[in-house]
């Protein structure tokens, strides 16, 4: 337990954990292999009410904290990291609509969410926007009514699965407005299903956009401000692919721990060597580190702190970067049998590698926070 963790915390994480330990890690590797929806632990998550969890009591989520979503990402993530993925996008795709979003747009979208009968998802990424968010091409145009949507979204999670995709398109010369389109509306359609190293059970596609129409009920705020608000969300999205990350590399962690004490060679468990407890060593203490930085972002995050950006930014570097070494030496630590497919540790290995790559690549992460730190100095 970690010294911001509450009582009320550890005991949800207990009931997660038991969740994700009877009815999540034991299809993992089918929906792995399978590259298929997770739906067995899709619906364990919707009976255990877990898919509101971000989303408020009065659209028929539960209101938990930010801590709260962070354990449970985590904890899923160790059993399955494509099924915390199909969950937290969930959040994120529905994060505008809660934070700038009319009234009735609230009520259309979000109860549908929050009861896990929609899956939901946002779409920035274009094939030639992909750091460079504000480079994006995709157009709204005023029409009347509503608005038309051109342009292609790339790589978006939860689709095609999902119902309702937030989508940032430009407004203007310089201005952007998030839009929420539905899988149904004329002029949307799916690309095919991304064939992925790992995450393979995430549904990841193209959202294309041919004179797409939107209703005005259907933007976010000010149509204006799209960008400012898709920004003011991506402190908690990273906080959760944080979690993510830490979850995926905890799971491989203790794997490995319980590998090398059956494990033995020389006469001996190999968890007696030296090497190996080296080994382990290191693995607990970027954990820990990992899980210490992102539980300080999060409360920076919930207090509305100016350190947040740049703190839930260092919390999604290290804990992804901590999850690839993690996991990678989990695989080391089963020696050959970490690289065959029967034990989860490969598949962990390579699920963890996206956490270094979206949500902005970490070469982005380090960009902000030295960013902060120059500020910080007063200098350039
Ligand atoms: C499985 C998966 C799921 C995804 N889900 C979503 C989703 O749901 N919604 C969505 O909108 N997007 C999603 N993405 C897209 C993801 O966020 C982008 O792939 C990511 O932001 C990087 O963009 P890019 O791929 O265009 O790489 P590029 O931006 O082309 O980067 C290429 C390389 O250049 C480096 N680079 C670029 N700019 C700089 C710079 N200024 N300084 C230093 N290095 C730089 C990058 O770090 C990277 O190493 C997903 C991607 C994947 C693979």
């Amino acid at each position: 337990m970690s010294t911001i963790e509450t009582d009320v915390h550890a005991d949800f994480r207990a009931t997660v954990r038991k969740i994700a330990t009877e009815r999540i890690a034991p299809h993992a590797a089918d929906v792995d292999e399978q590259e298929r929806f997770p739906e067995e632990a899709w619906q364990a998550i919707v009976e255990a009410d877990l898919a509101g969890l971000a989303h408020p009591e009065r659209l028929g989520g539960s209101g938990a904290d930010l801590l709260s979503q962070v354990i449970a990402v985590e904890e899923i993530a160790a059993a399955c990291m494509t099924t915390s993925h199909v969950l937290l996008v969930n959040w994120a795709g529905t994060s505008t609509i809660l934070s700038h979003g009319s009234e009735e747009l609230q009520e259309l979208v979000v109860p549908q969410v929050a009861s896990g009968q929609a899956g939901a998802g946002w779409c920035l990424t274009e094939p030639t926007a992909g750091s460079d968010v504000a480079g994006l091409t995709t157009t709204a145009t005023k029409v009347d009514g509503g608005w038309r949507l051109n342009g292609l979204k790339r790589f978006i999670s939860n689709a095609p699965w999902g119902a309702w995709f937030a989508v940032l398109a430009r407004t203007g010369e310089s201005s952007h407005g998030v839009f929420i389109v539905h899988r149904d509306d004329p002029g949307l359609s799916f690309g095919p299903h991304e064939r992925k190293m790992g995450l393979r059970g995430s549904p990841t596609a193209d959202v294309v956009l041919d004179d797409c129409f939107v209703p005005d009920v259907r933007v976010v705020g000010d149509p204006a401000q799209g960008y400012r608000y898709i920004m003011g969300e991506l402190n908690g999205s990273r906080a959760l692919i944080a979690a993510q990350a830490l979850g995926v590399a905890q799971g491989a962690f203790d794997a490995a721990l319980a590998y090398t004490s059956e494990r033995s060679q020389f006469g001996q468990p190999v968890a007696r060597f030296q090497m190996v407890r080296g080994m382990v060593a290191d693995m607990a203490v970027r954990l820990a580190s990992a899980r210490a930085l992102l539980y300080e972002a999060v409360a920076l995050i919930e207090a509305g702190h100016p350190d947040a950006r740049a703190r839930a930014a260092m919390a999604k570097l290290l804990c992804s970067d901590n999850a690839m070494s993690v996991t990678t030496d989990a695989v080391q630590l089963f020696g050959g049998y970490g690289y065959i497919r029967d034990y989860p540790v490969e598949r962990m290995m390579r699920d963890a590698k996206i956490t270094q790559i979206y949500e902005g690549t970490n070469q982005i992460q380090r960009t902000l926070i030295a960013k902060a730190a120059y500020a910080a100095a007063g200098a350039a």
